[in-house]
C-alpha cells in the first residue's frame, strides 16, 4: 500500500501581498506567492515538503505549482533540499485549489486502497504525529482529516454591506475546524472528484467533496500550531513556532 502526498502550492496568495506582481520593498523583486515566502531563509513550501519527506510511510510527494514557477522551484529544490530523497514530482496547478489538487490526482498512478494525503503548502508546522494519525484514519475509515474543536462560540451570520448580522448560534460541541492533512483511499477521493467535476461543485477542502459523495470522514486531532499562513502577521507566529 502506497501513501501519496499532494501539496497544492499554486495559489497567488493575494492576502499576503495586494498584487502578486507588486514589487517587494525589501528585495526589489516581484512579491513571491505566499507559499514561496521565506521562513528562516527557506520557502514555506520546502518546510512543508520536508515534514512529509521525513515520514517513512510516505512513498511519493506531488506538488502542484503555477506553471511559470515550476522550473525555478526545481532549481530551488536541488539547492535547498538535497536531503529530500523521496520521489518528488511537480505538476501544473489550476485556477482554484480544487483544480490544482485535481491535476495532481489525474497525474498520479495509484491502486484503490492506496492512501492519498492532501496538505496545504502553507501549513509548514504540521507534525509527524498528525500525519501518522491521518494516514491511520484514512486506512481504517477510507477518509480522515485533522481538525480542531471550536474554542470560540460559533455564529452563523448573514453578510451585509456594512459587515455581518448574527442569524444563529451554532452549538460549539457539534463543530470542529478543519485543517489539513486530509487523507483518503484513492478510490474514495477519485470518485468524489469525478462527481464534483461532473456536477460543477466547488468545495474549499477535499473532505467536502468526499462528504457529498456519501462517504463518512473520520476526524483526528489537529493542532493549534498547524496554522495556515494566510496574512502577513502569520509569518511572525510561524517563525516563533519554528524556532521552538
Ligand atoms: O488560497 P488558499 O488559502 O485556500 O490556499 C490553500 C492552499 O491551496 C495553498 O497552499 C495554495 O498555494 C493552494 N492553491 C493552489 N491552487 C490555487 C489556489 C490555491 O494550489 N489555484
Amino acid at each position: 500500500m502506497k501513501v501519496i502526498v499532494i501539496i497544492p502550492a499554486a495559489g497567488l496568495g493575494t492576502r499576503m501581498a495586494p498584487m502578486p506582481s507588486a514589487m517587494d520593498a525589501k528585495t526589489k523583486k516581484p512579491h513571491p506567492s505566499k507559499q514561496f515566502s521565506e521562513l528562516a531563509g527557506t520557502p514555506i513550501v520546502i518546510h512543508t515538503l520536508r515534514k512529509f519527506a521525513a515520514v517513512d510511510a510516505v512513498s511519493e510527494i506531488w506538488i502542484a505549482l503555477r506553471e511559470n514557477e515550476i522550473a525555478g522551484f526545481r532549481e530551488r529544490l536541488a539547492k535547498d533540499a538535497p536531503d529530500v530523497k523521496k520521489k518528488v514530482e511537480l505538476v501544473a496547478g489550476g485556477e482554484h485549489r480544487q483544480q490544482s489538487v485535481e491535476h495532481a490526482l489525474n497525474a498520479i498512478s495509484a491502486a484503490a486502497e492506496d492512501v492519498v494525503l492532501v496538505h496545504d503548502a502553507v501549513r509548514p508546522l504540521v507534525t509527524a504525529e498528525i500525519i501518522h494519525e491521518v494516514i491511520e484514519g484514512a486506512k481504517k475509515y477510507g477518509a480522515a482529516l485533522a481538525a480542531l474543536p471550536a474554542i470560540d462560540t460559533v455564529k452563523q451570520v448573514e453578510r451585509t454591506a456594512e459587515g455581518a448580522i448574527v442569524k444563529a448560534t451554532i452549538p460549539r460541541a457539534g463543530v470542529v475546524l478543519a485543517q489539513t492533512p486530509q487523507g483518503f483511499h484513492y478510490s474514495v477521493i477519485k470518485k468524489a472528484f469525478d462527481e464534483a467535476t461532473a456536477d460543477g461543485f466547488m468545495g474549499t477542502d477535499e473532505a467536502s467533496l468526499v462528504e457529498r459523495s456519501g462517504h463518512e470522514v473520520f476526524v483526528v486531532m489537529g493542532s493549534p500550531r498547524n496554522i495556515k499562513i494566510t496574512n502577513p502577521g502569520d509569518m511572525e507566529l510561524a517563525e516563533f513556532y519554528l524556532r521552538k
